[in-house]
């Protein structure tokens, strides 16, 4: 029994570094047959627990091998391995602080009238004319298509002939050249596109979207869960404090 007890022992030792400070008890069983010890086992104990001794003998380079070998075909083999990670919506990120810092660039406090002379409230200096060209037949009546500038900012991508920004606006493309810059088809495209999810108040913030009516848009520039502010056009506002009402609808763009 001696010789085990030595050879189990100079296994162990081998695998305890020799800067770590580890005291081993050794726990030895055996059951004792015609005066013969037979069984015998070697248990460690540690910190109160008996440990079999085995586990504390390092494996072999070539048993690690297998081990490993054998863990890997198991997972490649495993329905976790074969699912695909590919973005379900078609963008791979919406950066709601990019869309609004670009909202809150793009806009202002306005103290000036329209061309048309309509609305009092707008200030095309601070509009994103070199992108995105002032047209006439829309004028002050912009909401939309700056929130559209401002999500596509954030990441959603341009869909030709679905959703993009025209030259002369909302006039003559068929059914999808409203989609950026009217509300009710604006909304339209993101729900169904799978971008937009229903909102509320309190979960709705910066870089998300409020439609104050069906035919009014803003994108929410603050919500810091006491105060709530937007930006937007038609007449221009930046920063502007809101407070909850039930006709407003809140939507958040997903991030993937
Ligand atoms: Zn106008």
């Amino acid at each position: 029994m001696l010789d085990i007890l030595t050879d189990q022992y100079y296994d162990i030792k081998e695998c305890i570094n020799t800067a770590t400070l580890l005291s081993l008890d050794f726990v030895v069983t055996g059951d004792i047959v015609n005066d013969e010890i037979t069984n015998i086992s070697l248990y460690i104990d540690q910190m109160g627990e008996i440990h079999d001794a085995s586990l504390y003998i390092p494996k072999s380079k070539q048993e690690l091998k297998e081990i490993g070998k054998s863990d890997m075909v198991e997972y490649l083999d495993s329905k976790e391995s074969q699912i695909r990670h590919t973005a379900p919506t078609g963008y791979s990120r919406y950066d709601r602080i990019v869309a609004r810092d670009y909202a809150l660039e793009y806009t202002s406090n306005a103290t000036k009238y329209c061309k048309c002379g309509e609305l009092y409230g707008v200030d095309y200096d601070y509009w994103n004319n070199s992108e995105y060209p002032y047209f006439d037949n829309a004028c002050h009546n912009d909401c939309a298509d700056y929130v559209s500038q401002a999500m596509h900012e954030g990441g959603i991508p341009i869909e030709a002939g679905k959703w993009e920004r025209l030259k002369d606006g909302n006039s003559g493309y068929g059914p999808y050249g409203w989609t950026w810059t009217n509300v009710a088809a604006l909304k339209d495209y993101m729900t169904s596109k799978g971008y937009w999810d229903k909102s509320n108040f309190a979960q709705c913030n910066a870089g998300n979207i409020l439609l104050t009516s069906s035919s009014h848009i803003v994108m929410v520039t603050l919500n810091d869960t006491v105060t709530h502010r937007y930006s937007g056009h038609t007449r221009d506002r930046k920063n502007y404090q809101f407070y909850d009402n039930s006709d407003y609808q809140y939507y958040t763009i997903k991030t993937n």
